[in-house]
């Protein structure tokens, strides 16, 4: 799929490079000629300025003679050829390279035939009032066509070399941009494959103890007992859709949270206030003597859900009579809740992955916890969203720091 992206995406980018090198060139060309013309009309007004004085009329007709003795050895670039009419179009005089004897009726023409190519400047010539004949110049366009054909074979020449360098690089960049679309189409699957997987277990569950409510007609505890196992099941769905729509709301730029001034010692205090019944019926003891006064800009459902989900995982993950600490400071800008446990720790290869969704070190240690595998995934995405990070440390065996960076409100 992504090799036929990459193609797709190197095809396209040379038919849009080539089609702007082809409008580029037609352009190119087109000012090129414009630009040429106009060079060979100034040329010849110049001469014809030069030539006008020059002009003498004799017997009622322009004549040049005199001029054509001591004319210098034409001063300019392009040579044209010089001619006089009478007034009934009959060449009278012809100075310079042979052109094509016709009087051409417009001022300023460029004139095609087989086997010529000129532009023309006609002017009629007055004696007083009366018209008494016309000077015509000619210059050939030949050097103008051949300079185009030399660009227009330049250009050709360039194309196949242009497209085969653009080819290239084509490939080269769209492999570096679908690269980040790969890695996050691959992150999406696993997400599917591991969110279906997990909804599949309590799913399989409801439906062997419906299947069995109904074909064993059973009756009194068993059948209470089914029910409860489809309760629980139903309920850890439930757990893990809301989880997973506070995740992508978490995770999504357009993120619309109800940001307040938050005095998170409060909250913190509250959280710790709520746990200490499930902290004493493990015989944990929990220790929030080092909260200090701090205060964030934040979404109060959220943080208090990310203080919620670490101190639930101290919960799970220590074992009796162990100690858990909620430290809070606020340092300059920075806000540091810290929270440590003395539990099972996690071994430092895992480290990296714990704030993977659905990651978990010991799985069925955690699902017979009611752990989901998105706990921190959820808590870093809230610390994210408030511009912050959360951090970890931990031992294998001796214990795990969560600590929580955010910026404090000033
Ligand atoms: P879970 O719902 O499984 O707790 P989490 O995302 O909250 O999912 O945590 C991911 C994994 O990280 C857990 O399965 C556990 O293995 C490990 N973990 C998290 N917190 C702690 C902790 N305080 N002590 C030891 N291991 C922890």
């Amino acid at each position: 799929m992504f090799k036929s992206l990459r193609w797709r995406l190197t095809f396209w980018f040379v038919v849009l490079t080539t089609i702007v090198y082809t409008i580029s060139a037609a352009f190119g060309m087109w000012l090129f000629r414009v630009e040429m013309t106009s060079v060979i009309d100034e040329e010849l007004y110049a001469l014809v300025d030069e030539l006008r004085p020059a002009i003498a009329i004799k017997k009622g007709k322009p004549n040049l003679q005199e001029w054509a003795k001591t004319a210098p050895l034409v001063p300019f670039k392009l040579l044209p050829t010089i001619q006089l009419y009478d007034t009934n179009g009959n060449l009278l005089e012809e100075h310079g390279p042979s052109g094509v004897s016709i009087l051409f009726s417009s001022a300023k023409q460029e004139i095609k035939a087989e086997d010529y190519h000129i532009r023309v400047l006609s002017l009629p010539l007055h004696e007083g009032k009366k018209l008494v004949g016309y000077l015509q110049l000619e210059l050939s366009l030949r050097n103008r066509e051949r300079a185009t054909t030399q660009f227009v074979s330049t250009m050709g020449l360039i194309f196949p070399f242009l497209v085969l360098g653009l080819g290239i690089a084509g490939y080269v960049f769209s492999g570096k941009a679908a690269r980040p679309v790969e890695k996050s189409f691959g992150i999406l699957q696993r997400f599917m494959t591991d969110a279906g997987h997990e909804l599949s277990t309590p799913i399989s569950i409801i439906q062997a103890n419906a299947e069995a409510m109904e074909i064993e007609h059973e009756s009194g505890q068993a059948r209470e007992n089914r029910l409860a196992v489809i309760v629980r099941s139903t309920e850890r769905m439930a757990n893990l859709v809301k989880d997973l729509m506070l995740l992508s709301k978490m995770e999504s730029p357009q993120l619309t949270t109800n940001k307040m001034s938050l005095d998170l010692e409060k909250l913190v205090r509250a959280a710790a206030e709520e746990f200490e019944e499930l902290f004493k019926s493990k015989s944990i003891t929990l220790n929030i003597e080092k909260v200090r006064p701090a205060s964030i800009i934040g979404d109060p459902d959220a943080i208090r859900r990310l203080i919620g989900n670490l101190l639930h995982n101290a919960l799970r993950y220590t074992e009796a009579s162990g100690v858990v600490t909620v430290e809070l400071e606020q340092a300059g800008r920075v806000v540091k809740l810290t929270i440590s446990d003395t539990g099972i720790g996690i071994p430092a290869e895992s480290l990296p992955l714990i704030f993977d969704r659905f990651y978990r070190v010991d799985k069925s240690r955690s699902r017979t916890q009611g752990g989901s595998g998105l706990g921190l995934s959820i808590a870093r995405a809230i610390a994210d969203a408030h511009k912050g990070r959360i951090e970890v440390q931990s031992q294998l065996g001796k214990g795990s720091t969560f600590t929580v960076f955010l910026p404090a409100r000033m």
